[in-house]
């Protein structure tokens, strides 16, 4: 794993999953069902966790959505799903919270948008009620600022306040520094009323690399609360995908971010836990933490002809993440393997020596045959049609021969 010396922080618990300071960052989803759809919200809440993401957050918009938050929680529970599920409020939290005890119980963590209670304002009571809830139940919120609803009050005020220096700063620099500011208020507010540092996590949300960036290097150094990390409203496809790795890649190496969601625009009918494995794969290519083995594929080249090695390296790579839910249950650092798959003998052998397992593929007008390399040594060389499947039953011995099997926990 990198040597990535993580902020210090106070650790907070969600539903006993640890968010801060040493503990593994965290990988968190959110759900695009329509929550009151308990059977739909329970399918993609399930689809979501078993793709990896550690905390889901559910929108708790109105009264529908309040009262099927403890249903949708129970029939996870039936399912043997144990992901702690929280709850996205704004506007109405205050309200909903208190008239829906049985949601407020069910929820692991609130989030509350500064933005949109009446926090800083004379009468907080919106916001101070929410944290009262929070406190009777006991469950840690998320202070979770974002640039589209920012408190609108607190940057006239700021801009205001800006405008009389005698050399104002940029607006750009007064939003990022209202944003920090409403965070950072609100989190004392919260204290005041009676919550613990360690019940509190932050975020202060932009959409552009370079601001999120600013913004979280900003809050870091000026608080040790638990950071919830994420570009919002990132985008569809490769740019979501991008923007996301590039902001999220930066300030996680200077050990800034304790949970990450990755906030991709699936495609219409796309697969909403997309969303969970580009998260993963953010922190798996920093080499923070191991999800799932790699496989190193090259690109590819006027040396192949034939798709034949990009159909190869995808029905592998599909063959793991099939594997990956039975296999994580059964061996120990499998996840940690590295496999690869390779177009020709220029880069082939080499890669594959780097390997746990790897794979070089014939090029264009060399002969037939793929050797395979086990730890960086020749093992055997495939020919003919059922390379795949041969290398697919390399690649089993290998997981069970490598790696230690799960010792199974029995009843006393
Ligand atoms: S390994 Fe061979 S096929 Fe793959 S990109 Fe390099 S030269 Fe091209």
């Amino acid at each position: 794993m990198a040597d990535i010396q993580r902020r210090k922080t106070v650790t907070a618990s969600i539903a006993g999953v640890r968010v801060g300071s040493d503990a593994p960052i965290v990988v968190q989803s959110m759900t695009n069902t329509d929550t009151a759809d308990v059977p739909s919200t329970v399918r993609q809440v399930a689809s979501l966790a078993r793709a990896g993401s550690e905390l889901v957050r559910v929108t708790v918009n109105n009264d529908e959505a309040a009262a099927a938050v403890p249903r949708i929680v129970d029939e996870l529970d039936q399912q043997g799903i144990n992901v702690p599920i929280i709850g996205d409020f704004h506007y109405n939290g205050h309200i909903l919270l208190i008239k829906y005890p049985e949601c407020a119980r069910a929820l692991a963590k609130y989030r509350i948008n500064p933005g949109n209670v009446s926090v800083g304002r004379k009468d907080d009571s919106n916001f101070r009620t929410m944290v009262e809830v929070a406190l009777k139940n006991q469950k840690p919120v998320r202070i979770g600022v974002n640039w589209g609803s920012l408190d609108q009050a607190l940057l006239t005020r700021m801009m205001d306040e800006n405008s009389r220096l005698p050399e104002p700063k940029e607006a750009r620099d007064v939003t990022m520094e209202a944003m920090i500011v409403s965070a950072l208020n609100s989190a004392a507010i919260a204290e005041k009323y009676g919550l613990r540092p360690d019940q509190i996590i932050l975020s202060a949300k932009v959409s552009g690399v370079q601001d999120l960036i600013d913004v979280y290097r900003a809050l870091a150094a000026r608080c040790d609360y638990p950071l919830h990390l994420g570009l919002t409203e990132a985008g569809m496809g490769a740019k979501g995908i991008v923007a996301s790795s590039a902001a999220l890649g930066v300030l996680l190496q200077e050990g800034i971010g304790d949970t990450i969601r990755v906030s991709l625009t699936p495609a219409p009918g796309g697969d909403r836990s997309e969303e969970v494995r580009v998260a993963q794969q953010i922190l798996q290519s920093l080499g923070i933490r191991s999800f799932s083995p790699q496989v190193t594929a090259c690109p590819g080249c006027g040396r192949t002809t034939s798709t034949f090695f990009q159909e190869m390296a995808e029905q592998i790579q599909g063959y793991l993440r099939e594997q990956m839910p039975i296999w994580k249950d059964r061996y120990t650092g499998v996840e940690e393997m590295k496999v690869a798959v390779m177009g020709c003998v220029v880069n082939g052998p080499g890669e594959s020596k780097h390997a746990s397992l790897g794979i070089s593929l014939p090029g264009t007008f060399e002969e037939p045959k793929a050797p395979v390399y086990v730890d960086g040594r020749l093992f055997t060389t495939l020919k003919g049609d059922r390379i795949v499947a041969e290398f697919i039953h390399i690649l089993d011995n290998y997981v069970e021969s490598h790696y230690a099997a799960k010792v199974e926990a029995t009843a006393d």
